[in-house]
């Protein structure tokens, strides 16, 4: 039998021989799902045996992501906005340069003094941004919507995990288009849509090109598909006085910046960059 010690000093060579980044951050991460722990408790555990079940179980894990499965979807969970969240294949992995500019909208909605923030998480997926934004702030009563089956269940699933599900409703659609016919107008809008441009597509890692899903990434030819409707319909459900936040890529900022002028709707607001201090999410103010 293994030491604990021991099988992670096999899984960082493992891991760095396959060229992962992070090896000795990943080993921990594997061992302590395969323990059943926190990461932060892996090392109470480095004298004790590595039952063989869960060796085995390690070495599965191990051998995924050696042919390249995501650290996120071998673990199930992952954390953001320094809260857990249940991830799983075949909806978008959350990212830490979305962080940079949730804790923007945070700090402004934490700013506002109405008794209740309606608020709407375009593509919610595992539901990261729109859960975030409601669990620290608490007069947020959120609708996650997401053209996926898959990420609405998993949306719930996190909702629950928080505890915060009465604030919370997840609802299948593409766009505002479920709320059609309903009187509703929200006070915010959170989004990270696709955006990658079609042409762009093998330029991703093979990380995400073989295992995230397709369409939480791409969005035409210029990858400004579902931006541009995120501007055009999001006016309709948006309160005068109203923000919309999105993220998009670097390079799209100043094209956002001209559809924005064109619109006529929004007060652009700023520009939040992000952790390698490119442009990665665009703030607007719906006009009065
Ligand atoms: N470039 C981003 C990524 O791969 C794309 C995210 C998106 O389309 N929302 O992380």
């Amino acid at each position: 039998m293994l030491q604990v010690r021991e099988a992670w000093k096999e899984a960082v060579g493992l891991l760095k021989r396959v060229g992962v980044v992070s090896p000795t951050r990943e080993a921990r991460l594997l061992l302590s799902s395969v323990l059943g722990t926190d990461p932060s408790r892996v090392h109470l555990f480095w004298d004790f045996s590595l039952e063989e079940e869960k060796l085995k179980k390690l070495h599965a894990l191990l051998k995924e992501r050696a042919r390249g499965v995501p650290i996120q979807y071998l673990i199930g969970e992952w954390e953001f906005m320094s809260l857990p969240f249940y991830v799983e294949e075949g909806v978008f992995i959350p990212r830490l340069d979305t962080e940079c500019w949730v804790e923007e909208v945070i700090l402004s909605l934490k700013k506002a003094s109405a008794r209740e923030l309606l608020l709407c998480d375009v593509g919610c997926g595992s539901g990261v941004i729109g859960l975030s934004c409601a669990f620290w702030v608490p007069q947020v009563k959120l609708y996650g919507v997401d053209i996926s089956e898959r990420a609405i269940a998993l949306s719930e699933k996190n909702a629950c995990r928080l505890g915060i599900e009465n604030r919370c409703s997840f609802l299948k659609s593409d766009l505002f288009e479920v709320f059609k016919g309903q009187n509703i107008l929200f006070d915010a809008v959170v989004s990270n849509p696709p955006y990658v441009k079609t042409g762009d597509w093998e330029l991703l890692p093979r990380e995400i090109r073989f295992y995230e899903p397709r369409e939480a990434l791409l969005a035409g030819e210029d990858g400004l598909s579902i931006i541009r409707r995120l501007l055009l319909e999001g006016a309709s459900w948006i309160k005068k006085g109203g923000l919309l936040f999105f993220e998009h890529d670097p390079a799209q900022s100043e094209l956002i910046r001209k559809e924005i002028e064109k619109l006529e709707t929004w007060e652009y607001l700023y520009t939040i960059r992000d952790y390698a201090h490119k442009d990665r999410a665009t703030a607007v103010k719906r006009k009065e």
